[in-house]
Order: C-alpha cells, then structure tokens, then sequence
C-alpha cells in the first residue's frame, strides 16, 4: 500500500484518503473541558448521544452536524482546534508533523488494532443522556496517549 500519509498533506488528501485516516477510536466524540488559562484539555468518558458506545462509532455520521450543532467538522478545524483531539488522533499528528502509531490500521492492516492498543472508546463511556453535565469534573479520565 502507499503510504500516501507520508507524501501528501491533509489538504492534497483524496477524500476516502482523508476518511481512512480516522481510526475509529471515538475520543473525540467525548465532551471535554478546557482550562482557559493553560488551555490543557481534560478528556472525560461522557460521550455525545450519538455515539453507539459498544462500537465508539457514531450512529449518524452523516446527519451528525445538523443533529448536533457544536459537533466540530475535522477537514474544517483551524491548529487551535485540531490540539483538542487526542494526541493518537492521525489528523492531529500528520498536522504536528508526527508519523502514524504502530497500531494504526493503515499500517497494522487491522482494524482491531485500535482496540488492542487501548485507544479505542467501545465500552468505556456513558452517553451524555445519562450524566450530569453540570459536574462533568468528576468524569474526567486519563485515555491511553500514544
Ligand atoms: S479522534 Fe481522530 S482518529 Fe479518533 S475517531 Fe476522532 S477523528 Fe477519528
């Protein structure tokens, strides 16, 4: 396979180039909270209502922007944006000039290698619907950082 990653930018990106790059590991699908002195970004496993949280995939992806308005398009996100995904996330990566993790299924060839590396969301969150996001504080976790 080429490693296409390695040799075009994010823009120069064919479309299904651009979407095989999303490993499915649902993390930024996850509500999160900013210090807005430091600007640290805290992860917490409160995830947005559609998110299918067995599988970390979202249940309408391609409704999703109408159905949630504050859900951010990634081809769309300026830098500032971009370092709110997790550091594992290829987007963020390619964009720090960072290579692909091991474990990344464009060069593992397996998409269960998100589960195994213990990136991926699927059974480790709740739905918004049934937190209080109010005290999103006592949700914050610590995901795996690769
Ligand atoms: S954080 Fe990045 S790799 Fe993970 S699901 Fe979101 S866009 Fe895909």
């Amino acid at each position: 396979m080429t490693r296409f990653w390695e040799n075009k930018t994010l823009t120069e990106m064919t479309l299904r180039e651009w979407e095989s790059l999303c490993d499915g590991c649902g993390q930024c699908c996850l509500h999160k909270l900013v210090n807005e002195e430091t600007a640290d970004v805290f992860y917490t496993h409160v995830a947005c209502r559609l998110l299918d949280t067995d599988t970390a995939r979202c249940q309408r992806y391609d409704t999703r922007s109408e159905e949630v308005s504050d859900c951010l398009d990634v081809r769309n996100m300026t830098a500032s944006e971009l370092a709110w995904m997790p550091r594992s996330c290829a987007y963020r990566r390619l964009s720090e000039g960072k290579a692909l993790p091991q474990w990344h299924p464009l060069l593992s060839g397996d998409p269960q290698s998100v589960l195994s590396a213990g990136v991926s969301v699927a059974n480790r969150t709740i739905s918004e619907d049934d937190a209080d996001l109010d005290n999103l504080e006592a949700d914050i976790i610590e995901w795996v950082a690769t």
